[in-house]
């Protein structure tokens, strides 16, 4: 286990964990019961309580308690990522954890009233844009849904994976139209943002600067690699659909059709990530979309960045149990 900054750790997909205050809901509901989450912050460790007399322990490479600042989250988890984008490379960084238990908020809070509750998505977007060149620098932002296998981009709800070309300026922008559509999306589609992914992806090309010789030919200058050098990088952040399992057999229609979307994709999310830290030449992207899309992201120089959320109530010890388990490398 590495340091979410250490420099040679690319390749492999880092785990943090983080998890939600208490809410109204679980202090009504927890009466009866000691916490069920215990965190070790200077172990790394989550400890799980089934009940007095048993408990599980997993192990993370930055543990988050109730207390952590959206600064904080932002610094240890995704700006390695963001930095690393910048100097050409491909980065993603992901939420993954049961419904209400602060994905959105990790990810997508816009902070409109504080901003020191500003989530990821716009600390990114920010660090980017105070880092490149508006001369010779372009930057691309798109905002997708991944829903039921399809695509739908959240910046023109009409159109279907379309990327925007738009000023860089206005990302932050972007990602505010990007959230109401995802509401309106979904009020059309008669779901909830939880039984659907959300993407924003940002495209970055750096243009580094090379000499020309005058006092040789055009050939020899592009031998000698002597023109502008383009790099291309891609960020992703993703805002998982919901981890909780439907119960298939109660399920049925529409509920049931996206339960089996979600379950194929996050469990060859699973997969992907599992390959990955077992160092696997191959790596199984091609079971859904939302690997698929994530191909450029997995393995050789790309970093990975994965934020479990977890919420602290004994009502939901099975669900929690389910989100972890899905990194078996990390128990
Ligand atoms: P999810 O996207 O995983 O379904 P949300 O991000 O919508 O969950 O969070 C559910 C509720 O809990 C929201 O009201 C959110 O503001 C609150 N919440 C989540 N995480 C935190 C946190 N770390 N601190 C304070 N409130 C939080
Ligand atoms: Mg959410």
């Amino acid at each position: 286990y590495r340091d979410f900054d250490d420099d040679n750790d690319s390749g492999r997909v880092r785990v943090a964990v983080r998890l939600r205050p208490r809410n109204a809901e679980d202090l009504l509901s927890d009466v009866d019961f000691a916490d069920c989450v215990e965190l070790q912050p200077e172990l790394k460790r989550l400890k799980l309580r089934k009940n007095n007399w048993s408990s599980e322990s997993y192990r993370f490479d930055e543990v988050f308690t109730e207390t952590a600042s959206q600064k904080r989250v932002y610094e240890v988890v995704a700006k390695p990522v963001v930095e690393s984008v910048l100097s050409g490379y491909n980065g993603t960084v992901m939420a993954y954890g049961q419904t209400g238990t602060g994905k959105t908020f990790t990810l997508g809070r816009l902070g409109k009233n504080d901003a020191s509750e500003r989530g990821i998505m716009v600390r990114a977007l920010e660090d980017i844009m105070d880092n490149i060149s508006i001369a010779f620098d372009t930057v691309e932002v798109s905002y997708l849904q991944l829903y039921m296998e399809s695509i739908q981009d959240l910046l023109a709800p009409e159109k279907t994976n379309i990327p925007i070309n738009e000023d860089p300026k206005t990302g932050e922008c972007h990602c505010l139209i990007g959230e109401a559509n995802r509401h309106a999306a979904n009020t059309k589609l008669n779901t909830e943002s939880s039984r659907s992914h959300a993407i924003l992806m940002v495209n970055i090309r750096r243009s580094v600067p090379g000499k020309v010789e005058d006092d040789i030919s055009y050939q020899d200058n592009i031998t000698k690699g002597n023109f502008p050098i383009v790099r291309k990088s891609k960020l992703l952040i993703v805002d998982l659909a919901g981890s909780e399992r439907l119960d298939k057999s109660g399920s049925e229609g529409l509920l049931l059709e996206e339960a089996k979307f979600i379950n194929l994709s996050l469990t060859s999310l699973g997969k992907c990530i599992n390959a990955l830290a077992e160092n696997c030449p191959h790596i199984p992207t091609r079971d859904s979309k939302l690997t698929r899309l994530l191909r450029d992201s997995f393995g050789g120089s790309a970093r990975t960045s994965l934020i479990i959320t977890v919420g602290p109530s004994s009502r939901h010890h099975a669900e929690t149990t389910s989100t972890i388990i899905l990194i078996p490398c990390f128990v």
